[in-house]
């Protein structure tokens, strides 16, 4: 079963490359139709026709079914403003629906490289704003106006309130079933479904839902109906390109709802599942944020390298799916399971760390990703979804430490070795990567090697130690020895043969067990000033507990020296001399792992006993008499 297992898992990121490779093909053009016909001469539309005699330049203007008003209009002919966009846009109501000085300037950006000019503006009538719509007039390098885009409305009702704000929070209150006790601002609201040409007086009252989210209800001024509900925070499908190529695809925060400008923000929407994550560029200096914006849902840090914006990307990614997998694996809430939100600080500088989770300025949980070391020529370790999984593992573990890490030097190598665990197991729900080592995605070969920890990467302080009495050991770095515990871990859950003691593990646990042994691990076997010892022996007790095999955790501890073989067999009654067995095993065909000696072994179990045994190239396990062939040398 375990060979098919790491067949597929080799199968699956073949196509995963092929797929991120297949997505830069350029579709080729087809063209359609017969070229040579003209098409006709269009009619101007009224709008065309009157812009056209204002001006002097013929138009082309897209109406907008709703209003009647322009969409988008665009001067054919160089047409030079003699005055400012939003005094010119005001001299046609009846095409662009605002009137004069109505029209402010939002915000004006000129390009630095190709010299055009955006001017967005706002609408006011009567000192009052005009929600959810803005316009935008595009100018050339040459000053010539290019097009615009966008309308305003018209007043369907008087500047005066009838109403009062205390009537809108009553009617707010009264339709949300909530107190309305959040802001009440005079606005007006574009209400096609009355009058499509129309923007209605209406308060705009911000009702308290959750704890975090809100709700605006647009309360009519002169007759106290509910015209609108809007969330003012909107979930949207997202998407991006990550620093090696894949697209992820996430829920992000949507801000504002088209035509009037759209932000997009990553960061989770309300009610998503998981929720809570947001990622903060710190490359500026401040950690405080806001989220990285993007007027794309797909597409993040625009003008930046793709590396860059890959990080971001990534490291968002992964970390939702990451959290998706801890909390629906394990039903749990978050990693504290209180819906505690994460923080995640991308490109960050540092030669001396890549990549860390925790709790910063007295229990801000965050996630961090630097820009990686040009000099180790690696690309961000946000790259590798074990890495980020690692870095979530640490915030699942510390706040089962009361957000404290570890002071003693063994707990920290346990904290690293556990989060490469969960990084690990993480990966590997993603049915992709190597579970036997950490960060392959993002640095050839990984920068941990939990299956032979001498290949622990150079550059990263490797090799790793492979039993407690290795040389190794004497690193200043916990991550270095942590492979105390994850090599154990690997060796229990995948089997395999350690290389010192030649203890092997031929019958591992499964790899829902694998994921029952470090969940009852972390929460019940990890604890401020942990040993490898303590811990080793409280896993093998609560693996009895869970019913999962403990002699392959045992015999794993003893292989990196933790327990000896001799207290295996005699607080466990398990013999770690990595005889395969047949106990409890129908007839049939059985694989042992792969061990450095032999390179596979065939069993056959008969009555419940080996019957013979068989070493080759690749092992296939046929049971209830499927076949009798077992092994294609
Ligand atoms: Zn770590």
């Amino acid at each position: 079963m375990r060979r098919t297992l790491s067949v597929g898992v080799v199968v699956g990121s073949v196509i995963l490359a092929a797929c991120s490779g297949g997505s830069d093909d350029p579709v080729p053009f087809v063209p359609s139709g017969d070229p040579s016909t003209t098409p006709p001469v269009a009619q101007p539309n009224a709008l065309e026709a009157a812009l056209q005699q204002a001006t002097g330049v013929p138009w082309a203007v897209d109406i907008d079914p709703a209003s009647g008003l322009a969409s988008f209009a665009k001067p054919l002919g160089a047409l030079r403003l003699d005055t400012s966009a939003a005094v010119f846009l005001a001299r046609f109501p009846a095409v662009f629906g605002a009137a004069a000085g109505e029209l402010t300037a939002l915000r004006e950006e000129t390009d630095a490289e190709d010299g055009t000019k955006v001017s967005v503006l706002e609408q006011r009538i009567d000192k009052v704003l005009v929600e959810t719509t803005t316009m935008a007039a595009h100018f050339g390098a040459d000053g010539t106006l290019t097009s615009v885009q966008g309308h305003g409305f018209r007043p369907a009702t008087a500047a005066t309130a009838a109403r009062t704000e205390a009537d809108a929070r009553a009617a707010a209150a009264a339709a949300s079933g909530s107190v309305a006790d959040g802001s009440a601002v005079l606005t007006y609201l574009p209400h096609p479904a009355a009058a499509p040409k129309s923007a209605r007086l209406a308060y705009a009252v911000r009702v308290r839902q959750g704890t975090a989210s809100a709700a605006v209800y647009f309360v009519d001024a002169t007759d106290g109906t509910v015209l609108a509900i809007r969330n003012d925070l909107v979930a949207a499908e997202g998407s991006g390109v990550g620093a090696s190529g894949f697209t992820h695809r996430f829920a992000v925060t949507q801000s504002g709802t088209a035509p009037a400008p759209v932000t997009f923000s990553l960061e989770s929407p309300d009610r998503a599942y998981p929720g809570n994550l947001k990622v903060i560029d710190v490359s500026g200096g401040s950690i405080t944020g806001p989220a990285i914006t993007s007027p794309k849902a797909d597409e993040w840090l625009l003008g930046v390298s793709d590396a860059r914006r890959g990080q971001a990307v990534d490291a968002y990614g992964y970390a939702i799916a990451a959290m998706k997998y801890y909390s629906a694996r394990f039903r749990q809430n978050s990693y504290d399971n209180a819906g505690g939100r994460i923080d995640i600080l991308v490109h960050d500088s540092g030669d001396n760390y890549n990549a860390a989770g925790g709790f910063i300025d007295g229990g801000r949980p965050v996630m961090l990703f630097t820009d990686g070391v040009t000099a180790k020529s690696y690309k961000t370790l946000a790259t590798a979804p074990d890495v980020v999984g690692h870095e979530l593992g640490h915030l699942i573990q510390v706040s089962q430490l009361g957000k404290k890490t570890q002071g003693a030097f063994e707990g920290q190598s346990i904290e690293e070795g556990l989060a490469d665990v969960f990084g690990t197991l993480f990966e590997m729900s993603l049915g992709a990567g190597d579970p036997s080592t950490v960060g392959e995605a993002a640095i050839t070969g990984g920068v941990r090697n939990l299956k032979d920890p001498a290949l622990c990467d150079k550059t990263f302080g490797g090799p790793c130690p492979v039993d407690v009495d290795d040389g190794a050991m004497k690193s200043k770095d916990p991550h270095i020895p942590s492979t105390i515990v994850s090599h154990a871990f690997y060796l229990a859950a995948f089997g395999g043969e350690n290389a010192k003691l030649k203890i092997a593990i031929t019958d591992p646990i499964s790899t829902k067990q694998a994921e029952d042994l470090y969940f009852e691990t972390v929460k019940k076997c990890y604890q401020a000033g942990a040993t490898y010892k303590a811990l080793a022996q409280c896993q093998v007790e609560r693996a009895k507990a869970k019913g999962i095999p403990f002699q392959p955790i045992a015999c794993a501890w003893a292989a990196v020296k933790v327990v000896t073989v001799e207290d295996a067999k005699k607080r466990y009654n398990v013999s770690c001399d990595g005889a395969v067995s047949c106990e409890g095993k129908t007839n049939g065909f059985y694989c042992a792992p792969d061990v450095f000696a032999r390179k596979a072994t065939s069993y056959k179990c008969q009555g419940g006993k080996v019957e013979s045994q068989d070493t080759c190239m690749a092992c296939v396990e046929y049971h209830a008499d499927r076949s009798k062939q077992n092994c294609s040398k």
